[in-house]
């Protein structure tokens, strides 16, 4: 069993406001719409959802990448 993190605080790179949200379990987010500014955040290229690339925690199913990576 691994834990992982359920939420992550996002940065909006239009306004630099940071939010905790709660992640989804089982399915990436691909996009987030800021609730100050309004802009739409999306995933950099190589990144799977708006929390890999904006949030402080990456989302789960990268979380249980590392994690199987780190305990070899
Ligand atoms: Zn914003």
């Amino acid at each position: 069993m691994t834990a992982l993190t359920h939420e992550s605080v996002l940065t909006c790179p239009g306004c630099g406001i940071a939010k905790r949200e709660t992640m989804p379990a089982v399915s990436c987010q691909i996009t987030y719409r800021c609730t100050a500014c309004g802009a739409d955040l999306w995933p950099a290229p190589g990144d799977c959802c708006v929390f890999c690339t904006h949030g402080s925690v990456p989302c789960q199913a990268i979380q249980q990448q590392r994690a199987a990576s780190a305990g070899r």
